[in-house]
């Protein structure tokens, strides 16, 4: 079949590991902690928001963070009602 060799060759580029960890550290752990207690109260832009997620991907830190926060606001949200 004509073509079938360039199809073949035409891989889509995956998302590895490396290049996750190289956007999520476009923003710092400090940074992305400070970002994720703030989402908590009011909305962050969303260039912010996906550079946390890609952050998140990789950082197990900030993830427990995250997990914290939201367990905390749940509570806070629990108690006022
Ligand atoms: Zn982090």
């Amino acid at each position: 079949m004509p073509g079938a060799d360039v199809v073949r060759g035409r891989r889509q580029p995956t998302l590895t590991r490396e290049t996750l960890r190289k956007l999520g550290r476009l923003i710092s752990c400090k940074e992305a902690s400070r970002a994720i207690s703030r989402m908590q109260d009011r909305d962050v832009s969303l260039p912010l928001y996906l550079r946390i997620r890609l952050h998140l991907l990789w950082c197990e830190a900030c993830k427990r963070f995250l997990q914290q926060m939201r367990f905390m606001h749940d509570a806070m949200r629990r108690y006022r009602q």
